[in-house]
């Protein structure tokens, strides 16, 4: 018996979320594709760009930029090179090295990120159909496969609350809580991408 979980004759429930989420990320790449045309654009081009839009400097850098997408610096040293004969970003030397730079977008830059930035939308509908219970728990199934593709080595560490130093098993090893804040969170306020994390 076949256990691919492409197999049409798979019933089983794991195979049928697994090719699922197949599907979602196919949807990502085609509207990442169809926004990136409009601009002239690369997928990964854009996805450089939005990041940048969101951060801070000292991971709007070559060597930040290129393990946060897993690609190799020579990759997105080409993309930046690209982006900044477009007229989109510019480097930032520092007086003390100038062989490092931080990335910063032009205005046209800021201006494309934030359209683009917007090709999530009609990952938005059906969302916004779910009840509040149920998106807590699409939510922490989400956190959980990512947590453990992080463990594995798959993607590399994102700046979330169970790979941040910060972060704590709530009163009696039950829920939340982030000593930085020095408050409880609820499932809901889990972090995904948080400005203060600190990796473990
Ligand atoms: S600093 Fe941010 S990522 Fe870390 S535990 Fe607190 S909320 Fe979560």
């Amino acid at each position: 018996m076949s256990h691919s979980d492409f197999d049409p004759q798979n019933q089983r429930m794991d195979s049928k979320i697994i090719a699922s989420l197949e599907r979602i990320a196919q949807a990502f790449r085609v509207l990442l594709w169809t926004e990136s045309k409009e601009h002239a654009l690369s997928p990964i081009q854009v996805q450089v760009l939005i990041f940048l839009l969101h951060h801070s400097e000292e991971k709007r850098k070559v060597s930040y930029l290129a393990s946060e997408f897993n690609m190799t610096k020579a990759t997105i040293s080409d993309t930046v090179k690209s982006l900044e004969q477009k007229g989109l970003i510019s480097k930032e030397y520092t007086e003390r090295d100038t062989r490092s730079y931080a990335i910063r977008l032009s205005d046209k830059g800021k201006d494309i990120a934030s359209q683009t930035s917007l090709f999530t939308r009609e990952l938005r509908a059906p969302l916004d159909e779910l009840d509040a219970g149920d998106k807590e728990n699409l939510l922490l199934s989400l956190i959980g496969i990512i947590r453990h593709l992080n463990r594995v080595g798959v993607i590399t560490p994102q700046r979330m609350c169970f790979t941040c130093s910060h972060y704590r098993p709530g009163s009696g090893g039950q829920g939340h809580f982030c000593q930085l804040l020095n408050q409880s969170l609820a499932p809901t306020e889990l972090r995904v991408d948080c400005a203060e994390h600190v990796p473990v």
